[in-house]
This record gives C-alpha cells, structure tokens and sequence, in this order.
C-alpha cells in the first residue's frame, strides 16, 4: 500500500486513506484498493468521474447506487462507508472484496460442488431478501455483480440498476444483463421487482451447479425466445433436490414463480443452513438504533466522542468516526469468523445480541431515523411480500378517462388541492378542515402554482395537518381492469389513512 500520491491527484479528499493498486475498472471509472489510516483496515475506492458520467448521463445511475447502499448493512451486501464528493469526482469508499467477482470463481473451477453452491446462494438469497424487505429490487443480479470477500462470502453490489419499490408502483424500466432478465423484463411488461430477482437468483443458481448458463445465445432474438419460452436443460448429475428447486425459479409467469420465503423453505435450501441466515433480517430502521458496544469502546479508545459517535449512528450520519466505526465493526467480525463456520455464526449471533439499543448506550441519541419523512421509499419502510390473491391499488374496469373523472370527483368532494403533471400523474395536497383551501385554487380546483403546496400556518401560527401524496400512474392489468397507483409523500400516516378511506367512501368503493 502506498501514500496519497498514487491516488491520482485526489490526496486532499482522499487523506484518510492510503490509496493503492487499481482493483478493476467499471462503467465509470477506476476501483482501487486502500487503507483506512486510522484503522488500518482495507477499503475498495471506486473513483466516478462526474464529467465522463454526465456525457454519459450516467450520474443518475451512480446516484441511486449510492443513496441504496448508504442505508443497507447486511452481511452479503457490500458495504459502503463514506462517499466523498469533489468537484471532478465522486470516491465511493467500500467494503474491499479480496477474491473479486463471483464470475471469475465460476469461469475458473466449472461447476461447484453442490453444498458449496449452496452456501453461496444461501448468502445472496439472504442478502437479496434483505433488499426486498428494505423496499429494493437488485434487477441486475449476476455473477459479475456478486463479489466474494476474503472468505470467500458473497457480497452483493452494483445497485446501479435497482429502483426503489413502491407499493404498487411497478418498475417501468426494462434492464439488466439478458441472459439473467426474466421474460417479463425482455418482454417489456410492468413488473414488480422481487421476482424479477428470484428468476436471476434461479439462473445463478444453475450456473452455480451445471457451470453454463440455461438461456445462453449469439443471437439476441433467439435467446429472447428461450427465456420467454423458458427453454432450458436440467443436467442429469443434479441432485433431485436442485432438479425441484430450479424449475420453480425459472417458471416463465412471474405470479406462479416461486417466492423468497418458499425458496427459504425449500428443503434443498434448509440443508445446512447457517443459523445466522435462518432468521430473517432486521431491516434498515431498526438497525440504526443497534449500537455495538465492544466496538464503540475501541472507538472511543482512538479518541473519538462516545455521544457524537452514538447520535451520528443514529441518525445515519456520515463524518470520520462512523467511517471509523463501521470498519472496525465489520473487520472485529470478519476477524472472529471462519469460513462461516460455528466462529462466525456465534460472532454474528452475538453480534445481535450484544448490540444494544442506542437509548441505552447514550440518554442523547434518542433521534431515531425519520420514518414520515420516507418520501421515496428509500428503504426504511418493512416490506411485505404481496399475497398474490390481492391485487395492488385501486382497481377498476372503467374506461380511463372514466376512472380519472370519479377520482378527481372525490377529490374535489374532500377539498384536496392538485397539480397535474400528466393525465394520470398528479401532485396533491390534503388539508382536513382547512377553510381557506378554495382560495387558493383556480377554477379547475388546480394548485395557481407551486408555491400554494407549501403549507401555511392557522391564525395562531400553529401548523395545520396535511398530507401530501401524488396520484402516480393509471397502470392497466393483463385482465383489462386499471389499478390507480397512489402513494403518500408527506404526512401522518395514520391521516393518510383516514384521507384513503374517506376517497374510497367518496368513489362508493367502501
Ligand atoms: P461496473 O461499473 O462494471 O459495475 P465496478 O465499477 O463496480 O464495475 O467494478 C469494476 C471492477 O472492480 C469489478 O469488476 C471488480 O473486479 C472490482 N471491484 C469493484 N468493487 C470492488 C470491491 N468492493 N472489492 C474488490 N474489487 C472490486
């Protein structure tokens, strides 16, 4: 490892770190190897130049990457510990994987025994049900995304393509690598997210065992059939276990496909089962309030402040001290573990264990991560898997413009405010009891502008209630029924609530 100097002129925003020899090179840049200064513990620096990403009008795709992995800590999701941002650069400092890309371990020794495939998707099926329960669908799931830790334990990257799930909010952006897209992802069709993620967990899987790929092609458009058509060959040397599970993976109707909680139940995957990954995964929320106290002593030790530690953790704040802690924290676990055998599965049980709550650990830190705020989804909201005998949103099998007459009906019967961004696509505002509302629209009950959104004090000064949310899309089903698309953005939940219920009455649907 050698000083700043190799770091490519960026010593000023990279002096914590002894940059080293370049690792790979991306889509955007250089991804090289460093040591943290005050730890001594080994970092991967992927170095994004923002002038070649805005010719590429790529920076959005950086971007996601970044606000998805800032919140994620799993044990097979690489972890990110700080993104420095200059005006020619972004540096995204991360968890070092030391064997690089699964792809490359695969290429190298064909096909893996069975319980060492096994163990391998055990962890992606862990850190991708993590993701879904965080509200995040990978959607480029590969080999070449999944990394392998000095263990040899899987890591999960390259988030670039993910998309926030909405509830009900179908992902409209068709994309991924197509030898691991599902049909419903080639065939341009709307689709949730979660199973786009099974049917590449299921090709990964196969690629795992037989060493090849089971849609494979040079020529686009017949590749395109056999994954539509699910066309593939099971080996004869798998096992009947694996023979059962591949199948229900890669079952060409995504709302037949097999998943993640019946992949988890499936005996192929209980076999040896780590306990660690046998429980599901806390999700982003309630991790933020976990503070290990082994490690925030070390951290104190090197001089930091044991209340601003605890209060930046909380509140998911990025400076030098949680850089510093969550290095210490992943290599104190990493140091204990063996090849995820019983160390490691004691250090991770311990490690929720030990973890205490942070209104313990300081009286300071009681601000917990601003749920209401979530306006994006961006993970913190628990993720249910949807029953598929439910249908997402409000549906109906009026003609659209039909549909959108009733809506803004209701609307206008419950005094709500809007701006229309699309004929299906609105901004609105809901501010129960609030007398002046009238006032501040035009004739077609829309927002005059902007500036009306913002919510204005009563006599008294006092805030008033209101619930923003946004009418997003009209999407229409395969049985021609139309499901409205309507998500809260700002505002008591509960009142949302209350507002939805009192829509639904308004549409005569309750
Ligand atoms: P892309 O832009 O094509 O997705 P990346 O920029 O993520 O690629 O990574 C480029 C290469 O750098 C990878 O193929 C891998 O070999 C290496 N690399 C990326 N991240 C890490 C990491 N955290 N640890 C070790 N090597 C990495």
């Amino acid at each position: 490892m050698e000083g700043n100097t190799r770091g490519g002129g960026h010593s000023e925003a990279l002096k914590n770190y002894n940059v080293g020899r370049t690792l790979g090179i991306g889509t955007f840049g250089k991804v090289r190897i460093a040591e943290h200064k005050h730890t001594g513990h080994k970092v991967a620096i992927k170095i994004l130049n923002r002038r070649q990403m805005r010719t590429m009008e790529m920076e959005e795709k950086a971007k996601r990457e970044i606000k998805i992995l800032r919140l994620f800590i799993h044990p097979h999701i690489i972890r990110l510990y700080e993104v420095i941002y200059t005006p020619t650069d972004i540096f995204v400092v991360m968890e070092y994987c030391k064997y690089g890309e699964l792809f490359d371990c695969i290429v190298e020794k064909g096909r893996l025994q069975e319980d060492e495939a096994r163990r391998i998707f055990q962890q992606i099926i862990s850190g991708v049900e993590y993701c879904h329960r965080n509200m995040v669908a990978h959607r480029d799931l590969k080999p070449e995304n999944l990394l392998l830790d000095s263990k040899y334990n899987v890591k999960l990257a390259d988030f670039g393509l993910s998309n926030v799930m909405h509830d009900g909010h179908f992902l409209k952006t068709s994309c991924g690598s197509p030898n691991y897209a599902a049909p419903e992802v080639i065939s341009g069709k709307l689709y949730a997210g979660p199973e786009v993620d099974v049917w590449s967990c299921g090709v990964i899987l196969y690629a795992l065992l037989c060493g090849t790929l089971p849609f494979d092609d040079d020529n686009i458009p017949k590749l395109f059939k056999k994954i539509k058509g699910g066309i593939y060959i099971l080996p004869s040397h798998l096992s009947a276990l694996a023979r059962d599970l591949i199948p229900r993976m890669l079952v060409v109707d995504p709302m037949k496909r097999i998943t993640i909680r019946e992949i988890r139940e499936h005996p192929w995957f209980q076999n040896r089962l780590p306990r660690y990954l046998a429980v599901p995964p806390p999700d982003t929320a309630q991790q933020a309030k976990m503070i290990d106290e082994d490690t925030l002593k070390e951290i104190v030790n090197l001089g930091y402040d044991k209340d601003h530690v605890c209060e930046s953790l909380c509140n998911r704040l990025q400076n030098e001290a949680t850089v510093a802690y969550y290095l210490l924290l992943d290599n104190r676990f990493r140091a204990t573990s063996g090849y995820l055998g019983a160390d490691y599965l004691q250090s991770m049980g311990r490690s929720f264990n030990q973890f205490t709550s942070s209104e313990s650990a300081s009286p300071s830190t009681r601000q917990y991560l601003p749920a209401s705020n979530d306006s994006q989804g961006s993970g913190l909201r628990p993720y249910y898997p949807v029953e598929r005998k439910w249908a997402l949103g409000l549906q109906s099998r009026a003609q659209p413009r039909e549909i959108m007459i009733e809506v803004l009906k209701a609307l206008q019967e419950l005094n709500v405010c809007w701006k229309k961004n699309g004929h299906y696509n609105m901004k609105c505002r809901w501010c129960p009891g609030f007398p002046q509302v009238s006032d501040m629209l035009d004739a077609n009950h829309s927002f005059v502008d902007d500036s009306t959104i913002m919510d204005n004090g009563d006599a008294n000064g006092r805030l008033p209630a209101v619930i923003k949310f946004e009418i997003q899309q009209l999407y229409k089903t395969k049985d021609d029924k139309y499901l409205l698309d309507m998500q809260r953005v700002t505002g008591p939940q509960l009142l949302f609530l209350d507002f939805c219920a009192a829509f639904l009455t308004n549409l005569r649907v309750l």
